[in-house]
Formats: structure tokens, C-alpha cells, sequence
């Protein structure tokens, strides 16, 4: 595996349960849902899945699963990333299966522990308005709270432990508590969301700093964050939202963003200052805007590498969940891959890419479901 960049998701793991509704229920109303599916989600796990199916054929219309022992096959020719998930989920049914479903696409999930007894699964209940598409979520978050260093444990120590991998990919699991073999790593790349708690996720961007472990931060559902958050930060991919609430434009300025290419830049400038090295900012149907710096910057002057606006691919939407998990999977792998290789990170050819997958996922329904495997974009 030396030769191959490993990629650890830290984050969360959820089950999507669907309701699909004729109309939307109003308050005291008992409705009765047309069709109901359970679908493994999460943005922690479905950032997992679309980064390991970057790389992974499956057979094309069919999406056929690899065999459960040896992950999904990859040919020389493809860039490959062996892929980690850490996070927590419930001694439940719902724990069981959604460690088996990533198992199923050859994502190690040696990292995913158990919380505490007593504590679920994490959970999102969704109704989806027939009619209109519109969805409406209520989130347990359940297990994925318990990330988090126990009373009176080293909170730096803690995280590390739980980065580390082995430096040859097995399906036997990690004892953290035991410690880690002669031959544990650092990924080469982290990749985090918000969905689990903030601390954690703090603790781990300054530990990855000081270890010079690359990060990818897709900070959602958007949180204010500490400016030392962004301090050294390589890649911060955001939608227009998330960008507006960060950025300090307020949530309702969200759409100001999208038509305006100089609103975009204004934003994405911002964020190199504060020290982030590649910004992206996903804008839907409408694509993508990309920003990466050229170093040297100060807050003052702002060093602009590339910037440019992608837009999207022409697809038939039937449900969107999971597009921009798809998007940040996609991109961190094209990133790990140069940073293994030693290569200069080609930001708009990895912005290309995973607006390509991303549109794939917007014309299936369901989450880890509708992500595409490699072959399916060739
Ligand atoms: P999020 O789901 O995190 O809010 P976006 O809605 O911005 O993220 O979508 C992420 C990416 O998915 C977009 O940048 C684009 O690449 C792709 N995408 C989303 N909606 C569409 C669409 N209607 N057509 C084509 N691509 C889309």
C-alpha cells in the first residue's frame, strides 16, 4: 500500500428511513406513506463510499456488489486510495448494516466502533412530498455524538489513535485500545464534515496541522468555526449556504451567491485569507466556483493561483441527496492521489471529475445507493 494514498473519512454514519408521501402531513394528521425505504446515509459514510467507487468498477446498469471479503476491483491503469471510515454507530440492526453496506464497496471499517449501550444508530427520518420533491428531515444523530474522547482521556492522543491504520490494507479490525502496530500510519488524507461534534473535529484539524496531514473540510450542516479552523487548511468545499453563513454573508444571502461569479470570488478570497489553501463552493444545478492560492498570502493581498467557474453536467434529477458527498469524495481522491504521487494538485481537472460523478448520483434515488462506480463516468 505504500505506493497507494490512504484516505480516512472521520464522521458520522446514519440510517435513512423515507417516507414518500402524498402530500405533507399537517399537524395531528395520520398519513399513510405510498412507499417507504431504509437507505444507508450519512455524510461521513457516503463521503467514504464515493471516494472508495472513484476508484471501483461495478458492472454497468446492474451495479452489482464486490464479494464481501476483497472490496471492489480496480484496474492498474485507475488511481486507487485504500479507504478508512471512523466514526460510531449503535449495537442495533441499523449499526450491523450500515457497517456491512461500506464493507460491501472495500471500505475498511475497522475504525467504526461501537458507542455506548443504550445508544441508536444514528438516524435521519425524511418524508418526501410526492408531488412537489420536497423533502423534510428530522436527524438523530444518535451514536454519531459519541465520537468523542471519554472524561479525563487525551483528546489529541485519543484522535490519532483512531487516524492511524495499518500500512497494509486488512479486514482485521484495529484494537485501538491496545494501541497499533510498528506499522500504523497517518492517512494521507483526512476528509471531515460537521455531523459529529465539533470538538472532535477541532481536536483533529489541529492534530492533522501538526502532523502534516492533509484535510479536506466540508463544513456541514455549517457551524461558526474558530478562525484557527482554517489556518493552514488544504481544501474547504462548501455549497452556496454553507458558504454564505461562513463567509459572513448571513444564510439569506445564500442565492446572491449563485448568479454572481464576482459574489463567488469576493467569498472565496475570504477564505483564502483565513488561510485556506483551495476553496470550492458548490452551486447545485448550476455547478461549481473554484478557488486555490498561490501562497504567500497575508490577509491583506491574496495570492490567486486558479479560479474558475465549472458548470454543472446536464443530468435528469430524481432525488439529490448525496451529490455533494459525491462532489467531496470524488475531489479527495483526485487530491490524495496527487499528494501520494508528489505531483502539483490540479484543481479544476478535480472539480471536473467529481462534477461529473455528482451529476450521476442527482439522477438516482437514495444516498451510499446512487453514488457511481468508476466505470460508470468512463
Ligand atoms: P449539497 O447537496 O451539499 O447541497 P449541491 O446541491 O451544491 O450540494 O450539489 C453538489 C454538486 O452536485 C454540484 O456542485 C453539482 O456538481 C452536482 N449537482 C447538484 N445538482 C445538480 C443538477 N441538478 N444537475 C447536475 N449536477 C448537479
Amino acid at each position: 500500500m505504500a505506493s497507494i494514498p490512504h484516505i480516512t473519512v472521520l464522521g458520522s454514519l446514519n440510517m435513512d428511513l423515507v417516507a414518500y408521501v402524498p402530500h405533507r402531513p399537517l399537524p395531528g394528521e395520520t398519513l399513510t406513506a405510498d412507499r417507504f425505504a431504509t437507505s444507508p446515509g450519512g455524510k461521513g459514510a457516503n463521503q467514504a463510499v464515493a471516494s472508495k467507487l472513484a476508484i471501483s468498477q461495478g458492472a454497468k446498469l446492474s451495479r452489482p456488489r464486490p464479494s464481501s471479503s476483497g472490496g471492489a476491483t480496480t484496474t492498474s491503469s485507475s488511481p486507487t486510495a485504500h479507504v478508512s471510515m471512523v466514526g460510531s454507530v449503535g449495537s442495533d440492526a441499523h449499526g450491523a448494516q450500515l457497517r456491512a453496506n461500506l464493507t460491501s464497496y472495500g471500505v475498511d471499517v475497522s475504525g467504526v466502533v461501537d458507542a455506548p449501550s443504550g445508544t441508536g444508530t444514528g438516524v435521519a427520518m425524511i418524508i418526501v412530498d410526492k408531488p412537489t420533491g420536497e423533502n423534510r428531515i428530522v436527524l438523530s444523530p444518535g451514536a454519531n455524538h459519541a465520537v468523542q474522547p471519554g472524561q479525563g482521556q487525551d483528546a489529541e492522543e485519543w484522535v490519532l489513535r483512531r487516524l492511524r491504520v495499518d500500512d497494509v490494507p486488512t479486514d482485521a479490525p484495529t484494537n485501538y485500545e491496545e494501541g497499533v502496530t510498528a506499522h500504523s500510519v497517518l492517512p494521507d488524507m483526512l476528509i471531515m464534515q460537521l455531523e459529529i461534534p465539533l470538538q472532535t473535529v477541532l481536536v483533529a484539524l489541529a492534530a492533522a496541522r501538526k502532523k502534516g496531514v492533509e484535510v479536506l473540510l466540508n463544513p456541514a450542516p455549517a457551524s461558526p468555526l474558530p478562525e484557527e479552523a482554517y489556518v493552514g487548511l488544504a481544501h474547504l468545499v462548501v455549497n452556496e449556504t454553507e458558504a454564505a453563513i461562513l463567509g459572513g454573508l448571513g444564510v439569506g444571502n445564500a442565492n446572491a451567491l449563485a448568479g454572481d461569479e464576482a459574489a463567488l470570488e469576493r467569498v472565496s478570497r475570504g477564505f483564502l485569507a483565513r488561510g485556506v489553501r483551495n476553496v470550492v463552493i458548490t452551486l447545485g444545478g448550476k455547478g461549481v466556483y473554484y478557488m486555490s492560492s498561490a501562497g504567500g498570502l497575508s490577509a491583506e493581498e491574496v495570492n490567486v493561483d486558479k479560479k474558475g467557474l465549472v458548470p454543472a453536467e446536464k443530468a435528469k434529477v430524481v432525488d439529490t441527496t448525496a451529490a455533494g458527498d459525491t462532489f467531496v469524495g470524488r475531489y479527495a481522491l483526485e487530491a490524495a492521489v496527487a499528494r501520494k504521487k508528489g505531483e502539483v494538485f490540479d484543481i479544476e481537472k478535480a472539480v471536473r471529475e467529481a462534477n461529473r460523478a455528482a451529476a450521476k448520483t442527482v439522477e438516482r434515488p437514495g444516498a451510499q445507493d446512487s453514488i457511481p462506480w468508476r466505470d460508470e463516468l468512463e
